[in-house]
């Protein structure tokens, strides 16, 4: 296993002037100090920033959780450090640290390994590479284990995998979330194969506290390598990724030597990784604690909650105390289609901070990509938490086309699976907003599995163990529609369609034109009505006069009242009666007439 810093140690851009930049193979620099002492950046009263070389005054860094306000340049932080930055005030208890295996090998390059593990501890206070600790964050308890980077490059030795090997099994002991914040090399090579074996050993804690509903969260610093990034720093439920902090197994300067290939701008660093699938979110070092916070308050909702008390904006609330509109005037099939694909119509993402308290959005699959048709995430519904997946669409011409004009990837189907599986973990509701053509008529989606993709959800679906409403939000089409709509509930809004073809394409077809479109969208039955008389949608949502683009506000509070109603009746259902009910609920159609 190699220990790769890639190109840390050789750039000297990672670290202010006054702190030394350790080196796994060679020991800890000469000057740093116990970790009981205040911030580095204190100590001096000016230091050059690392990003872009500005002066800033030390005690100024420190409050900015040394972060550049310049360049925005994340400065490294000791473990102690970021336990007092993410940590409330006297809510830390550490962990017991029980001893392990000392240089199993007797171990000695240039120097003997017992030899650099005393200058290590000595130079940084700490006994291993990594400190574990019961926190409270913004009053949200929570197991967090920090890697220390300059205790010997914050590699994985016998300690750091027993460490965290405990601190998982005290999370799941005490059903607490677990924060795991990176920022490694790699394997330890001094302690040879008993090194790499600890990948085994902390993987398998982090595949234990899975099965057991217990939310855990990586923070990836800068930089995290090897074997750390292949073992638990990337199997938690999320992965938050800090601001220009690198994640990989190969460092770049590996990758580059060995291939001889000039490595794409940004490779391994925050925003690749987030574009290529492989983080939930880029975060500042300043919206962490806020962040985590509110993730926590998630993974404490044991069961419903009503957090306000208060009624939510049903309806009635929203029309102003008029009765709700019944359920779908008959439109002209053509006009339900326009109204439908409205580019006023809000969006998943306009659901989403409209009509949640907050929302954080997840990303990528962590195979291949982000899918930028598909949006999730988690947040807060009238208090209580809910896992949100829904088809994204735009209301511009370059937001449909970067949007694939909301035709989900295969990609996006698995990111939408990995989404609803984290949400049967940890026992959260299942919104599903669907609005998309249907799936990309493409090559490259073709080449990933687009069919497998899209049965893989539907499968998945089926048996998830949680309340799952899917709401057909505007244009409902064929099967990268129902990738997204086995549900227990299925609303529609009153202007929209659910259809196993569009009008064009079945007109395209069968009528061997696409302008006998509006005589397919008669023939098809397209509009919310038909959708009832099927049983395929369970109710019509209604929407303001004119249609929901015409009032956002509204439509947004029609549909917020439609949900939390329908999720009260789900409340009280069993996992396997859910489960039951949904697969007969499907397995009916066909065997019975219309309502
Ligand atoms: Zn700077």
């Amino acid at each position: 296993m190699k220990s790769d810093i890639g190109d840390r140690a050789g750039s000297a851009v990672v670290t202010p002037v006054p702190v030394p930049v350790p080196v796994p193979a060679a020991g800890p620099g000469p000057a740093g100090g116990p970790t009981t002492a205040p911030d580095p950046a204190e100590a001096v009263d000016w230091l050059a920033c690392p990003g872009c070389g500005v002066l800033i005054y030390g005690k100024r860094f420190a409050r900015d959780l040394r972060v550049c306000t310049d360049c925005g340049h994340h400065a490294a932080v000791t473990a102690p450090e970021r336990i007092a930055q993410l940590a409330d005030p006297d809510s830390t208890e550490f962990l017991a640290e029980p001893a392990t295996l000392e240089d199993p090998l007797g171990f000695t390059d240039l120097r003997p390994y017992a030899d650099r593990l005393r200058e290590a501890r000595r130079s940084t206070g700490l006994t291993d590479a990594v400190l574990c600790a019961r926190v409270r964050i913004e009053g949200q308890p929570a197991v967090l284990a920090v890697l220390d980077f300059r205790f010997l490059g914050g590699s994985l030795g016998v300690a750091m995998g027993e460490r965290l090997t405990l601190a998982a099994e005290t999370a799941e002991r005490l059903g607490l979330p677990l924060i795991l914040v990176t920022s490694s090399g790699g394997a330890r090579m001094q302690e040879g194969a008993l090194a790499l074996m600890q990948m085994a050993k902390t993987s398998q804690a982090l595949a234990q506290l899975a099965g057991s509903g217990v939310l855990t969260i990586s923070v990836i610093a800068d930089p995290t390598y090897g074997g750390v990034a292949a073992s638990f720093a990337t199997l938690t439920d999320v992965i938050i990724c800090e601001q220009g902090a690198r994640l990989g197994f190969a460092g770049p300067r590996v990758i580059a030597e060995t291939t001889g290939e000039t490595l794409p701008p940004g490779f391994q660093r925050a925003e690749f990784l987030l574009a290529h699938g492989l983080v939930d979110a880029v975060v500042a070092r300043s919206a962490l604690r806020g962040t985590l916070a509110k993730l926590l308050s998630v993974a404490a909702v044991e069961a419903v909650s009503e957090a306000t008390g208060e009624p939510p904006a049903g309806p009635a609330a929203a029309q102003d105390g008029r009765p709700a509109p019944g359920p779908a005037a008959e439109h002209d099939h053509w006009e339900t289609v326009r109204l439908a694909r409205h580019l006023g119509r809000p969006t998943t993402l306009d659901y989403a901070r409209g009509l949640f308290d907050w929302f954080i959005e997840l990303h990528g699959d962590r195979i291949s990509g982000d899918c930028p048709a598909i949006v999730g995430g988690i947040g807060s519904l009238h208090g209580r938490p809910v896992l949100l997946v829904g088809h994204q669409k735009g209301h511009t011409t370059a937001e449909l086309i970067a949007r694939n004009f909301g035709r989900p990837t295969p990609d996006g189907y698995r990111k939408a699976a990995r989404l609803m599986r984290l949400a049967a973990r940890l026992g959260l509701p299942v919104l599903t907003l669907i609005d998309t053509q249907g799936a990309e008529p493409g090559v490259s989606a073709e080449e990933q599995g687009q069919a497998i993709a899209i049965a893989e959800n539907i499968a998945l679906m089926s048996g998830l163990p949680v309340p799952i409403i899917a709401v057909v939000t505007g244009e409902g089409g064929s099967g990268g529609a129902l990738a997204l709509g086995v549900a227990d509930r299925v609303l529609a809004l009153e202007n929209s369609f659910y259809s196993v073809i569009s009008p064009e394409g079945c007109a395209a077809i069968l009528w061997r034109t696409s302008s006998a479109a509006q005589d397919a969208a008669a023939a098809l039955g397209i509009g919310a009505k038909s959708l009832l008389r099927w049983g395929i949608a369970d109710s019509v949502v209604p929407e303001p006069p004119g249609g929901a683009h015409a009032d956002v506000t509204a439509a947004l509070a029609l549909l917020g009242g439609a949900v939390l109603d329908t999720l009260r009746v789900l409340d009280g259902l069993h996992p396997g009666d859910l489960v039951r009910l949904r697969r007969e609920r499907f397995r009916s159609f066909g065997t019975r007439g219309p309502r």
